[in-house]
């Protein structure tokens, strides 16, 4: 078997974003024989959800971290593991939009993670009314502006749909290498 390089990446965001389902989704897109959980029965996630997956010469490990307020707490004692971050807002819930942008601003500024790899998922795209991708960008234009030095993207998605998961899987193998 060969020897893939080993790349840690965090999948962060508040409870119920859509973390879970991104990563079963991101399984499903990348093994065809992967036989995951029903997309449509996943509830929030409770601790720690791990996942991996190939790409080329790489494999991605996923850590899918609780989101809820007492557990954001232990977000930064993986950062210094991590090669990589994924923060997934759900852009159809205005009403938390402001403590998302603020959970983001607060893991951004965290020194463990300068320079490491970014990506924004707006998720639930497929929603009426939810927040488009423009939208999300100028609520989190100012904590992307102080960020520093590092690559960042911004992509729309449907977690749910699997549209734009690819697409976001394959930045971020690019960015992380
Ligand atoms: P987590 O708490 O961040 O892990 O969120 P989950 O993955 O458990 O998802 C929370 C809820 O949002 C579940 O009912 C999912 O089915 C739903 N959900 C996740 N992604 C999407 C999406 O892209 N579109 C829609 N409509 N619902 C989604």
């Amino acid at each position: 078997m060969c020897q893939r390089d080993q790349y840690f990446v965090l999948i962060l965001g508040l409870d119920n974003a859509g973390k879970t389902t991104f990563l079963e989704q991101t399984k499903t897109k990348s093994n065809k024989n992967y036989q995951g959980m029903n997309l449509a029965k996943i509830t929030s996630t409770v601790g720690l959800n791990i996942g991996k997956i190939d790409v080329g010469t790489s494999r991605l490990n996923f850590w899918d971290l609780g989101g809820q307020e007492e557990l954001q707490s232990l977000w930064d004692k993986y950062y210094v593991e991590s090669h990589a971050v994924i923060f997934i807002v759900d852009s159809s819930d205005r009403d938390r939009i402001e403590e998302s942008r603020d959970a983001f601003e607060k893991m951004v500024m965290n020194d463990n993670l300068a320079g490491v790899p970014l990506m924004l998922l707006a998720n639930k795209q497929d929603l009426d009314g939810c927040l488009k991708v423009t939208e999300v960008k100028t609520i989190f234009n100012s904590p992307l502006q102080c960020m520093g030095q590092r690559e960042s993207w911004v992509q729309a998605v449907s977690a749910l749909r699997g549209d734009g998961v690819q697409e976001g899987i394959d930045w971020l193998v690019e960015a992380i290498k």
